[in-house]
């Protein structure tokens, strides 16, 4: 018996440590979040059914730390508010790069076009996201946005936009004005055309809109997706089904490793695992999803 189940651990310990030590990871769709951001009491991770145990804000960011340090995420986009990004960045200044998530979960407005530009101009901000537009029911193509947009486009600052679905019920909850119209990538096409230099994150890959999503990634080339929530929410075949599709149309190189990681300590190392074990990835694929395809578009060094 006692045999059985160390022949049965020894794969999992071996994977295990080939995951966190060989293979370098950039966590492109990272989210800093508070205590209470999820209620009072937050639901348990919908897939493996366990609680987060952090409760504070200071045992969130410690079990985030702990859980990048041990699967050699050496970076991680933080979309969150300043602040909070603030808090993440002075704890391990390397490994954090700050982007500007809106709207965020303390409803902060977004700051006025010069204070952006502030942001951008001194590098407090590296990436404009999430964006969940989708979430009010507003499209990316909305004028509000556009002097923001203008502002990406000329210091070279990535736009990261939530593109796609969401959980079930989002419209009944918490979310009223939630359209899934709004999360077609094809409804990017406007802001591309007139920005033309505008670097563009689709999180989620647009999933579950493959169509559209290969349509835009053929005409214009300075779009990239992150695979983050679908590489571990959704059923594993349907990911697999879907990232398959795109590597088999030739985007490769524009396919970026994320979490969607939120409180949950199980969400990490479930999608690294997924990713880890598709087994239409070669390795040089997987080095360019974790690792490679991120550091050019986020000019990481
Ligand atoms: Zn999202």
């Amino acid at each position: 018996m006692k045999k059985a189940i160390l022949l049965y651990l020894i794969p999992i310990l071996f994977f295990q440590s080939a995951i966190s030590q060989n293979r370098k990871i950039i966590d492109v769709h990272f989210h800093t979040r508070s205590a209470g951001d999820y209620g009072k009491i937050p639901p348990p991770n919908p897939i493996t059914g366990k609680a987060p145990k952090a409760d504070n804000n200071d045992m969130i960011l410690n079990s985030n730390l702990e859980l990048l340090r041990k699967y050699n995420v050496v970076k991680a986009i933080c979309s969150g508010t300043l602040k909070r990004n603030a808090d993440f960045i002075s704890k391990d200044p390397s490994r954090f790069i700050s982007s500007l998530e809106y709207p965020d979960h303390q409803n902060n407005a977004l700051p006025d076009t010069l204070a952006f530009k502030k942001l951008c101009e001194e590098h407090k901000i590296s990436a404009f996201g999430e964006l969940g537009l989708q979430y009010e029911g507003e499209l990316l193509n909305d004028k509000k946005y556009e002097p923001y947009l203008a502002i990406c486009e000329k210091f070279g600052i990535p736009v990261a936009i939530h593109t796609g679905i969401a959980g079930p019920n989002t419209p009944y909850t918490c979310c009223p004005n939630f359209r899934i119209e709004a999360g077609k990538p094809l409804l990017l096409e406007p802001v591309l055309l007139k920005h033309p230099k505008l670097k563009i994150q689709l999180m989620h890959m647009g999933f579950p809109f493959l169509e559209d999503t290969k349509a835009l990634m053929v005409v214009f080339p300075q779009v990239y997706v992150d695979i983050s929530a679908v590489d571990w929410l959704v059923p594993k075949e349907e990911f697999y089904s879907y990232l398959k599709a795109l590597i088999t149309a030739g985007f490769e190189d524009r396919i970026m490793y994320g979490s969607d990681q939120m409180i949950w300590e199980d969400g990490i190392p479930l999608s690294i695992k997924n990713v880890e074990e598709a087994p239409f990835l070669n390795d040089a694929q997987k080095d360019k999803i974790f690792y490679k395809n991120a550091s050019g578009f986020f000019n990481i060094q």
